[in-house]
């Protein structure tokens, strides 16, 4: 499990502000889920056999004897909440979630077991307009965070009947060819085939470009779905790649499956992953219903997105002072900035100024607040741009202080 230490903090708090913002622009509502689960929803939604279920979940016994499981990934307890709460009767629902998910996986960059998501869930809605919105929403909010070298990869796993078709011609072929495949292939043919067409083993991935494809078996209504969702990122003017192999990990997905993917990650390459799931809903007990959705790892859009976000969350002034009289003032000025929006760094230490003014430097603020008892007692107080000119200079000026401290605050808002 992994700490988030205060020099990360501001850029998720970034991230989480830029996605509340794009989300209600989008008129997405938040919900909220606990992070523990029974057992059950997870093996029955996602699929017993999947990496997920079978290796990676946190279970454990509650004292009143019942399996719990820390949540593994978000669709799965909103379409439960959907579920027990009728939701559904208020018509359909665009929902966005953050926060923590849990599986047992080898750590290494990008790949934690304490992981964050930030989610957005259509539930209830069936056109492919529909997905070419979720799509976009996801494009576009990678966008506002500053990721730009991204790749959407798209595919259509058709409906339950044309996949089960190509699952068993799929068997047929690789049962061939069983001694050519990796030992985690080998095992795969029986529980999830699928999942094979995304192996990372290299002799195992040369061999399936001749493999039969998904392509070849979806129904004229598939396609034909596939083809639309096609001509609305065209005109929306969203790049995407049509990768067949792509199958995703769970198994509530049908349709449309889709990736955005990185160069700049290694092999934990991909950040979003969503699609399609329209028996999520009746598998728990809810009515069949319509729904697709995609989940951002936090953990990688954070890497991608670097200093980029860290620039931008400098203070505005920084606050130095000496002195009894000084240290009242301080204290005063900073509230009333704040209260104005701006973002103030007030010093503790009560250090000599040239201290003072090396951590004014180091916090990156804008501007310094110099207040000395010499100034309070000339009625004044001294602000000093913290980065130099074009000539090398920093400016400075002092302001005075008898009008009040509101009116200095006015001031230096102008600043
Ligand atoms: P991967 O193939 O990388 O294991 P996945 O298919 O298991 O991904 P999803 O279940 O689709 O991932 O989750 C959506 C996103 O959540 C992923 O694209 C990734 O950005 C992030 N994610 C998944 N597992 C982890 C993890 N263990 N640590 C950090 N981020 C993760
Ligand atoms: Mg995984």
């Amino acid at each position: 499990m992994v700490d988030l230490l205060p020099a990360q903090s501001h850029s998720w708090q970034k991230v989480e502000s830029i996605a509340l913002e794009h989300f209600s622009r989008a008129g997405l509502q938040e919900i909220r889920t606990p992070i523990i689960e029974q057992t059950e929803l997870f093996s029955r939604s996602i699929g017993e056999n999947t990496d997920v279920v079978g290796k990676e979940m946190y279970n454990f016994e509650d004292r009143g004897g019942r399996s719990c499981t820390l949540r593994p990934e978000g669709t799965a307890s909103v379409a439960r909440s959907i579920v027990q709460h009728g939701l559904l009767n208020n018509g359909p629902q665009r929902l966005w979630y953050q926060g923590p998910m849990f599986r047992y996986e080898r750590p290494q960059a990008g790949r934690q077991r304490q992981f964050h998501q930030i989610g957005v869930e259509f539930v209830g809605l069936a056109s492919v307009m529909s997905e070419a919105e979720v799509i976009s929403i996801a494009w576009d909010f990678l966008n506002d965070v500053g990721l730009n070298d991204l790749t959407l990869e798209l595919n259509s796993l058709g409906s339950n009947e044309d996949r089960n078709v190509f699952k068993e011609e799929l068997k047929n072929w690789l049962n061939q060819r069983f001694d050519l495949l990796d030992e985690d292939s080998q095992k795969r043919i029986k529980v999830n085939p699928l999942r094979i067409l995304d192996s990372k083993n290299n002799s195992t991935k040369e061999l399936l470009t001749e493999a039969p494809s998904l392509s070849d078996f979806l129904s004229d209504e598939s396609k034909t779905r596939f083809d639309y969702l096609q001509e609305l990122l065209d005109n929306l003017d969203i790049p995407y790649k049509i990768n067949n192999n792509l199958v995703r990990g769970l198994d509530y997905y049908s349709h449309t499956a889709f990736e955005i993917t990185s160069d700049h990650l290694g092999s934990q390459a991909t950040v979003c992953g969503g699609g399609r799931y329209d028996s999520l809903i009746g598998e728990l007990g809810g009515p069949e219903t319509a729904s697709i959705g995609w989940a951002i790892g936090m953990e990688r859009l954070i890497i991608l997105a670097g200093d980029n976000i860290l620039n931008t969350k400098s203070p505005d002034f920084y606050v130095i002072h000496r002195g009894e009289k000084a240290e009242k003032i301080a204290l005063n000025i900073s509230r009333k900035l704040r209260k104005a929006n701006l973002r103030i760094d007030l010093d503790y230490s009560g250090s000599s100024f040239s201290k003072q003014f090396k951590r004014a430097d180091k916090s990156r603020a804008k501007w310094a607040i110099v207040i000395g008892d010499d100034e309070v007692s000339k009625g004044q107080l001294l602000i000093k741009k913290l980065r130099d000119n074009a000539e090398g200079e920093r400016s400075e000026e002092y302001i005075f202080l008898r009008d009040g401290l509101d009116k200095l605050a006015e001031k230096l808002i102008d600043k």
